[in-house]
């Protein structure tokens, strides 16, 4: 199998990937309660799971790296339940802008930011927008549950999309960490099949909301149809989402310059 380990490689082999012009996988998720049924690892274990998937998928087309996991993500709202290890905007910003700042110096020009929790996805688009102008790599942020889409979806029964501790993340964590899967209880235990709106007002406006406000054991949607057969088929499913992502050359490419003559002063980060 080919190595794309970060962790289980020598510096000489990243400097040659980096050579190469390799795709960095970032990987970024959390440690959070996951239901009575599920470990707290959940996301940072299915995260990393499918970014090897993927970058073993491209790599034949495009040489690619998986770091570390940054496990330790924005778990606010799941606290309330216990077993959580979150840290705060300003922390996670300057930990994410110190890791693609170390790749960049390392010679590393497209970073694909690989997110697998929720809480994260809007400060992940933040960072991407603070840190693309001026860090010298090409910044995408992605998390596998969207960039997949119905082709993960469509392995669900008894949920419309990915939810929490729920059918999609029981089902690929009995593929992942069977043995950390508790399967006495599941066909009592669906809760907080209405989460979609859980953080919502109104029409079209946000409110914050602690998890518990959904939810009376910290999961939401229907475990009880979880199989291992539908877990690989969704795992597979992001992986290939991102495969694409990463070998998909207008992914990288750097942006058009419309500005004419004398239209402008300040370069476009890519020099
Ligand atoms: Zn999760």
């Amino acid at each position: 199998m080919i190595e794309v380990e970060w962790q289980r490689m020598k510096a000489q082999e990243l400097r040659a990937l980096a050579d190469r012009g390799a795709v960095v996988i970032l990987p970024i998720a959390s440690i959070e309660q996951h239901g009575p049924h599920l470990p707290t690892m959940t996301d940072t274990r299915l995260g990393h799971e499918i970014a090897l998937r993927a970058a073993r998928l491209a790599f034949a087309e495009r040489p690619t790296v998986v770091t570390p996991v940054v496990w330790s993500g924005l778990s606010e709202h799941h606290m309330p339940f216990g077993g959580t290890l979150t840290i705060s905007h300003a922390t996670f910003r300057a930990l994410v802008a110190d890791l693609v700042a170390c790749l960049v110096r390392q010679g590393f020009r497209d970073i694909l930011i690989s997110n697998s929790h929720g809480g994260n996805m809007i400060a992940m688009q933040q960072i991407c927008d603070e840190l693309a102008p001026t860090c010298g790599a090409t910044l995408v942020g992605t998390t596998y549950v969207s960039e997949a889409g119905t082709d993960l979806s469509q392995h669900l029964q008894d949920q419309a999309g990915v939810m929490h501790a729920c059918e999609a993340e029981t089902s690929m964590m009995m593929v992942c960490e069977p043995g950390l899967v508790d399967t006495s209880d599941l066909a009592q235990i669906a809760q907080g099949m209405g989460a979609a709106r859980f953080l919502a007002a109104g029409q079209a406006s946000y409110r914050w909301r602690p998890f518990a406000a959904i939810t009376g054991n910290g999961l939401a949607g229907n475990p009880a149809r979880s199989t291992a057969e539908k877990g690989e088929a969704m795992l597979d499913a992001g992986a290939r989402a991102l495969a694409a992502l990463i070998t998909d050359p207008a992914t990288w490419v750097a942006p058009d310059d419309l500005r004419g003559d004398g239209a402008g002063g300040v370069p476009f980060r890519r020099g």
